[in-house]
């Protein structure tokens, strides 16, 4: 069974799956040199309704942000566009890529590329969350 329709069932079967990491919007998590809100508040039903049309995305990169690379730019983390597979930099880099290809395209979901890191960010609801079984892109 692919992973997201395993994480769809889980979503829609128990309403609590998923577990909201982050009260304020901080689309860089740990990287904004504050601590995290470590609140995990578990709520019910869907906090982002994006995520159940979300599939299995091949990424345009295993460990650079193509983007900068062509411009000879550096980047500070990478993240990865769940509609598309677009690897982008976060608001932390110069050329924050990933922001840059939601306002191109509109795809709203990305996850965190770093190793270890499994939060997802949806732009369109700016809700930062994890989903329960589901685990980094990357190993740590
Ligand atoms: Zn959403
Ligand atoms: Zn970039
Ligand atoms: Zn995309």
């Amino acid at each position: 069974m692919p992973r997201v329709a395993a994480l769809c069932w889980r979503l829609r079967g128990t309403g609590r799956t998923v577990k909201k990491r982050l009260t304020r919007r901080d689309r860089c998590g740990r990287t904004g040199g504050g601590m995290m809100d470590e609140e995990e508040e578990r709520i019910g039903g869907m906090i982002c309704s994006h995520l159940a049309d979300a599939g299995p995305v091949d990424p345009d990169s295993l460990d650079a942000c193509p983007e900068c690379v062509a411009l000879g730019d550096t980047w500070v983390h990478l993240r990865e566009c769940q509609t598309c597979g677009h690897i982008g930099c976060c608001d932390s880099s110069k050329n924050k890529h990933a922001t840059a290809h939601y306002e191109a395209t509109g795809h709203p979901l990305i996850r965190s590329f770093e190793p270890g890191e499994s939060w997802w960010w949806c732009y369109e609801d700016e809700v930062v969350f994890e989903v329960e079984g589901v685990p980094p892109e990357r190993p740590a």
